[in-house]
């Protein structure tokens, strides 16, 4: 096995990759920005180095700095974690050329998937369904124009470079289509110093809904089922759970088998997630694929049992693995909530501050993956998620109530967080019934910021 892996990044991620790293008796070299000496993983890690100042393009995404940092400590391996450069493919081809193994798919797949229009098109030539829309990018705005007349509005203008829900515009009707068209290129030029674009249709009240996979070095690859994925603000996740109630064991395989294609057409290892949106018809179809673990894996391992940070590991050692999709069960149901820094009555503000008091909730079945301890300071740099709460119960009733529980007892006195945000959807009776899409959050947005029932409205 690795002797010594580094990993590049910071908070949660970082010390959830250190803990599997430590059962499996591989030493953890953490690299940390000058505001980041005091966070968790620097303190977790065997060793930790400095590798610049708090700007993340001086130091999280300094690859040199990085690089050097393995190599002068000897690692045989890196882990990116996610975001940074857990899709970069450079960094990956910068890795091997330093004979260290980078855990995660190949340069070449990082490349073919980090393209959306060119992941599209792949997609579509091995079968898998994929949202009506251009093939490939778009080469300019009259084939815009012609292309949604062909597909039908309303319309999503997509960055090929896009992520995180940024470069994305909708058009209703043609009049819209200009101006949407050049409000996603110019976001999508300042974000991935990229605008080249394409055109899908707008599924309208879609799911989305994630299948993990994981795919070793000898062609073998399996899914670990799906994850619910639609309560998102600004398109980006909130709450995620699994299985999802909507999927029918006939639709979860037929799923399932077009995430593992998915994976064949595109040469695929290491662990990955096909993201799929689910129409009112149970029509499904590909929207991307993320070549990295996923911030909401919890919620898959604690459903399925495996602990995917480690079969990555593995993988990327070369191991085959150890088990076929029969052996994968889905036991129960597991959720996550996401707890931002951010206000919600805000916008979604991020904040930072001292933790002057924190407590995290317990007892069974609850996880908690979190950066923050008593009297931490967190950093206005990077990202605001601080903690993630996962609940894993028999029943989808059960996990609700459980997830309350384990919300009610977090405290983390010093910051303002999506905490009560999160607990007050979890009394909205379309979420507890399962009616809900990804305008979930929108559509309910003042009903839930001005509810004064807080803990009544119960089932
Ligand atoms: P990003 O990589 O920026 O996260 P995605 O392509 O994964 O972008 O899409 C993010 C979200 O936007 C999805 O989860 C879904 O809510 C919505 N979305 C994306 N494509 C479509 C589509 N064709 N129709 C409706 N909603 C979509």
């Amino acid at each position: 096995m690795f002797r010594r892996i580094l990993i590049a990044n910071r908070g949660e991620i970082a010390v959830r990759i250190i803990r599997a790293c430590i059962e499996m008796n591989i030493e953890t070299v953490a690299v940390y920005s000058t505001a980041d000496k005091e966070c968790l993983h620097v303190k977790l890690a065997t060793q930790a180095v400095c590798i610049g100042p708090a700007k993340a393009a001086d130091s999280y995404l300094n690859m040199k700095s990085i690089l050097t940092a393995a190599v002068e400590t000897n690692c045989d391996a890196i882990h990116p974690g996610f975001g940074f450069l857990s899709e970069n493919s450079e960094f990956a081809r910068l890795c091997e050329e330093c004979n260290i193994k980078f855990i995660g798919p190949k340069a070449d797949v990082i490349d073919a998937m980090g393209n959306k229009a060119m992941a599209k098109t792949m997609m579509r030539n091995g079968n898998v369904p994929v949202v009506p829309g251009s093939i490939g990018a778009l080469k300019d705005y009259a084939e815009a124009e012609k292309i949604a007349d062909e597909v039908g509005y309303p319309v999503l203008l997509k960055a090929s470079a896009g992520g995180g829900g940024r470069g994305m515009r909708r058009a209703e009707s043609k009049e819209q289509l200009e101006s949407a068209y050049e409000e996603a290129k110019a976001e999508a030029r300042a974000c991935f110093g990229n605008d080249e674009m394409y055109l899908e249709k707008l599924i309208i009240n879609p799911r989305h809904i994630e299948f993990q996979i994981l795919a070793d070095e000898f062609g073998n690859v399996v899914h670990l089922g799906e994850r619910d994925c639609s309560i998102q603000r600004k398109n980006q996740k909130l709450i995620e759970e699994s299985p999802c109630m909507l999927l029918s064991e006939e639709l979860r395989t037929k799923m399932g088998d077009a995430a593992v294609s998915a994976a064949k057409a595109s040469g695929y290892t290491n662990a990955g997630t096909v993201e799929f949106v689910l129409d009112e018809k149970e029509n499904f179809y590909f929207i991307e694929m993320n070549t990295r673990i996923q911030v909401e894996h919890g919620v898959t391992e604690m459903v399925t049992g495996i602990d995917l940070v480690k079969e990555q590991i593995r993988i990327a050692f070369h191991q085959p693995l150890t088990f076929t999709q029969d052996d994968v069960h889905l036991n129960g149901h597991a959720m996550e909530c996401r707890i931002n820094a951010e206000d919600p009555a805000k916008g979604f503000l991020p904040n930072s501050g001292k933790i002057a008091f924190l407590n995290l909730p317990g007892g069974p079945g609850v996880r908690v993956d979190t950066l923050l301890y008593n009297g931490y300071e967190t950093s206005p740099f990077y990202d605001s998620m601080m903690a993630k709460i996962i609940v894993h119960a028999p029943t989808r009733l059960e996990m609700i109530r459980k997830m309350r529980r384990a919300l009610m007892e977090l405290s983390t006195e010093g910051i303002t967080t999506t905490s009560d945000f999160d607990y007050l959807i979890l009394f909205h009776p379309d979420f507890i019934k399962g009616k809900f899409n990804v305008g979930f959050i929108e559509e309910h947005m003042e009903e839930i910021l001005t509810w004064d029932a807080f803990g009544e409205g119960d089932e």
